[in-house]
């Protein structure tokens, strides 16, 4: 057997070892298995059914020709933007659930993202819209917006973190090719935390950037942040030795004689802090082609945790340009941001473009506010000029029947008038 063929195995053993050991690290896996689009990819299913006639020359799909050619064309330029492949996905879809073209597979043509929206308001009515996005790394809509809630739904604990330290743990060339599984990642990151926690770090959360700068080939890279400071030379080393020994079996770092580069940084100035955590939290896997199979596998990923006790009061604040994300932050924790109140969020989903017609105020992240519905209260009816009707006033019938009134008065006017003309 080749070196780094016992390489291979070893680690993959050691990952699944793990892996069985966590229970909640088969979540991803048996979540993607349910997903629509991961069933649908087994070959066997869609040959099984058969249904689909083709001629030559004809794309492969069970829509009426005059739909598919609309379908294909690009609104605004008229021309055919959809190739191949998305009649493969189509038909993907449509074997497993032809009742319900589930959303997501149309997000891979970049155009359904953040179409539909739902709406909430706090007590007083007033309103807050918030677009629906797909959320995934490579989504040229809502890559951007994705990161910015997640940076401000990590903040809530984040900001807990007096002197915060920052690590990113490289892994060697020889072992990033067992590290194209979402549990394997899985595992890695968790046992980083075990680790963070097991040298004292009361508060650890850890995220994976899976490309490098320039992306292409996989570089996976675990970004952990703690509440960490100074280490001397000597602590510092240990504390390597203790995340090299969790996250790399030895006998693999011995036999490839490499192990994992760990840079660490830490600060207490607001500023930096919040560079650091917007670098955390953006997205690295941004071209699906670079590839696809993991792309595919990682539906459903949960990426960024939280390990340790984060229930203490905020530790620093927001300065300058940072504090646009103060009114993210109430919106992530369930609050107005104006207000300050509860929303409580309707079930229904709107398309965006209809709400988008009314007057809003974009507060970033694809959260927008409305104005108040309700028109504010009028002052209490003033009654006292009415007067009581004597009886026999007309005024007191029905409006049908002081008409019928008044025609008669007409015509006996008339008649008079004619009378007396006579
Ligand atoms: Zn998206």
């Amino acid at each position: 057997m080749t070196d780094s063929r016992r390489v291979c195995r070893d680690y993959v053993e050691a990952a699944s070892r793990r892996v069985s050991a966590f229970s909640h690290f088969k979540t991803p896996l048996s979540r993607a298995e349910l997903t629509p689009e991961v069933v649908a990819v087994s070959a066997i299913t869609r040959e099984c059914r058969g249904e689909v006639k083709t001629l030559p020359g004809i794309a492969q799909t069970n829509l009426s020709q005059d739909l598919w050619q609309t379908i294909r064309k690009d609104p605004n330029t008229g021309k055919i933007s959809i190739d191949h492949d998305l009649v493969d996905n189509y038909l993907d879809n449509e074997a497993t659930s032809p009742s319900t073209l589930s959303l997501p597979a149309l997000q891979d043509f970049g155009r359904m993202c953040g179409s539909l929206a739902v709406v909430g308001e706090d007590e007083d009515g007033n309103r807050i819209a918030k677009r629906l996005n797909c959320r995934r790394e490579w989504c040229s809509d809502c890559r951007l917006v994705e990161r910015r809630r997640r940076i401000a739904s990590s903040l809530t604990r984040l900001l807990q973190i007096d002197c915060m330290g920052y690590d990113v743990i490289t892994f060697p060339q020889e072992v990033r090719i067992f590290m194209k599984s979402p549990a394997v990642l899985a595992v890695k990151a968790k046992q980083a935390r075990r680790a963070y926690r097991k040298w004292g770090y009361q508060k650890v959360f850890d995220r994976w950037h899976y490309f490098g700068k320039n992306g292409e080939k996989y570089h996976p890279h675990l970004n952990v942040l703690y509440d960490g400071g100074y280490l001397s030379e000597e602590q510092f080393a240990k504390k390597k030795d203790l995340i090299r020994r969790k996250l790399l079996p030895r006998s693999i770092a011995k036999r490839i004689k490499k192990d994992l580069v760990i840079h660490s940084d830490y600060t207490q100035d607001p500023k930096l802090k919040m560079r650091w955590i917007s670098y955390v939290m953006k997205a690295s896997f941004i071209e699906k082609s670079w590839d696809r199979p993991l792309a595919d596998a990682l539906k459903g990923f949960h990426n960024g945790c939280f390990a340790g006790f984060w229930n203490d009061a905020p530790k620093w604040k927001l300065t300058g340009t940072d504090k646009k994300f103060n009114a993210l932050l109430n919106v992530t924790k369930g609050f107005h941001p104006v207000s300050g109140k509860p929303i409580v969020w309707e079930k229904t989903t709107y398309p965006w473009v209809l709400l988008s017609i009314e007057n809003h105020v974009d507060i970033g992240g694809w959260w927008y506010l409305f104005p108040n519905e309700r028109a504010p209260p009028e002052g209490r009816l003033d009654l006292t000029n009415l007067i009581e009707l004597p009886d026999d006033d007309d005024r007191k019938h029905p409006n049908e029947i002081q008409r019928e009134i008044a025609r008669h008065r007409e015509l006996l006017s008339r008649r008079e008038d004619y009378e007396l003309a006579s």
